[in-house]
């Protein structure tokens, strides 16, 4: 099965544009939707997921129109939206019995061992008397994809989970998401580049409502390889490249300004090739594509 994404547009009763013309294919494995705040990632995870309606475009996930077959997508979908809210005052155990029986899993001895299972598999058995409103931020989002993989869904969102995690909860985090079948297709919408060069089979870039790039992280490095040059800079050379050159990204390394500039060649000896990242093919997506540079 494969989600087909065609020319979805959506613009909001406030005249944002949040998307535009979006075609995607996003085959089983998991998926990185790489963009800043305010790309359109929410808009268009929540479209998927049959909460909103586009003006335009259309959705196919294998035989299913997501747009008007929305209870046949619901049963085969699991959703971690970004603001995942839970009942403190119940307990991680409870909440899932309960959702598990509005996921139709109505067997008592059923529902057990399906929530027993996923409370052993986000690593949260243990803490499973206790109210979620003491939950840390890494236990609730595992609690999210608990509740997410309820019933063996063929389809799993999660936006922006790692977002507030401190490293080794967001390990943890990754971690689970790594461990759901191949067989599945797992959408990770993500402002940080690491989530998806850590994860990812398939990634594409958007901002501003629009797709910038698809692909394997690998075709994506290949395609701007020996096209990236670093050179520590001054403070005060900062304006003066950033006037000439097309930097897309000023980073620090030992305390010192570094930039990274996008160039078919050498702007010149001062500046020295480096073996591109993602975050690099990213920044380039967005910074990079400036008109009329002086290299
Ligand atoms: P992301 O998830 O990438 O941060 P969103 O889809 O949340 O992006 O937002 C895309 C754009 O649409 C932003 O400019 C945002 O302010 C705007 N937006 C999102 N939801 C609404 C809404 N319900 N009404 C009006 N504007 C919205």
């Amino acid at each position: 099965m494969e989600l087909d994404i065609r020319n979805l547009s959506k613009t909001y009763p406030n005249g944002v544009r949040a998307l535009h013309n979006v075609t995607l294919n996003i085959p089983q494995g998991m998926f990185g939707l790489l963009g800043p705040n305010g790309a359109g990632k929410s808009t268009l995870m929540r479209t998927i997921a049959t909460l909103q309606e586009p003006d335009n475009g259309s959705i196919m996930l294998g035989d299913i129109d997501v747009l008007t077959q929305k209870e046949d997508v619901r049963k085969i979908l699991g959703y971690l939206p970004q603001e995942f809210g839970v009942y403190p005052r119940v307990t991680a155990e409870t909440l899932l019995d309960h959702l598990a029986v509005l996921k139709g899993i109505t067997d008592r001895k059923e529902r057990k061992d399906v929530v027993h299972a996923l409370l052993h598999k986000t690593n949260l058995y243990d803490h499973r008397k206790k109210n979620l409103g003491g939950f840390s931020g890494g236990m609730k989002q595992r609690f999210g994809i608990a509740q997410a993989l309820l019933a063996n869904p063929q389809l799993i969102i999660v936006d922006e989970p790692t977002a507030g995690l401190d490293p080794a909860e967001r390990n943890r985090f990754l971690n689970l998401l790594s461990d759901i079948g191949e067989n599945t297709i797992v959408i990770l919408s993500t402002h940080i580049v690491d989530d998806v060069k850590e994860l990812c089979t398939n990634m594409a870039v958007i901002n501003e409502g629009e797709v910038l790039l698809t692909g394997t992280p690998t075709e994506a490095l290949e395609s701007i390889k020996g096209k990236i040059w670093r050179r520590e800079v001054s403070k005060e050379e900062l304006d003066q490249f950033d006037a000439t050159h097309n930097i897309i990204s000023k980073r620090r390394s030992a305390g010192k300004p570094v930039i990274h500039v996008l160039s078919d060649h050498q702007p010149d000896d001062s500046f020295t090739a480096v073996t591109p990242d993602l975050e690099d093919v990213y920044f380039t997506e967005l910074f990079g594509k400036k008109e009329a540079v002086l290299n």
